[in-house]
């Protein structure tokens, strides 16, 4: 089901879609399920008993503000370990209890190590930031984008970059915390090696 406007965050880009309530008029309220992206820039709304519900009917969209919190905090953390460690990055998933990014590189990663240059960058409290940029301002700066499983979406014709000064500058869609303190404590629970090329890193909020 759609809106003519939502906060509802669309699955994308490894971070899940949110979910929350639909509050209605009579009191009554609706299951918001998931969030997915349907075609031509939609945002589609998975909802349980959506039947009752009619076309012009006002309702008000309340967000699971907890559990999306925790994916800004998941998601902003996961731009601190691209930082971190600084090779490709093949794969990645987001969730409120833990993350993991998957890096092209060979050689081995030490826990406690990156544990703690994470915990570093949350003290520092660095502001993070997004702008837009066109696809032409991209195009003349390639090293930006630093995933190689998920290229920048084409067809659109201004990307937003996400920058957090000093640590970090690529393209991102998802939703992120406004300074780099917000994340609280971060440990890497686990180093798993996923083939000769791929390290898997795992983290967990404390
Ligand atoms: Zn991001």
């Amino acid at each position: 089901m759609t809106f003519d406007q939502t906060v509802f965050y669309p699955r994308g880009g490894g971070q899940p879609g949110d979910t929350g309530t639909i509050a209605r008029s009579d009191e009554s309220s609706l299951g918001i399920l998931d969030t997915v992206h349907g075609g031509n820039g939609e945002v589609l709304h998975v909802i349980s008993g959506a039947e009752g519900l009619c076309i012009g009917e006002e309702v008000e969209l309340c967000l699971d503000w907890k559990r999306r919190y925790a994916h800004m905090r998941m998601h902003t953390a996961l731009h601190l370990l691209g930082a971190v460690v600084p090779f490709g990055v093949t794969g990645g998933n987001i969730s409120a209890a833990r993350s993991r990014l998957d890096f092209d590189m060979q050689e081995s990663l030490d826990k406690d190590q990156v544990t703690s240059l994470l915990n570093a960058l949350v003290s520092a409290d660095h502001p993070v930031i997004s702008r837009w940029i066109t696809q032409a301002e991209l195009a003349a700066r390639p090293e930006l984008v630093r995933t190689m499983s998920v290229r920048p979406p084409q067809q659109v014709e201004r990307l937003r970059l996400l920058e957090i000064p000093g640590v970090d500058l690529q393209p991102c869609g998802g939703t992120h915390v406004s300074r780099t303190s917000e994340i609280g404590c971060l440990k890497v629970s686990k180093v798993e090696k996923k083939g000769r090329r791929n390290r898997r890193v795992h983290i967990t909020l404390d």
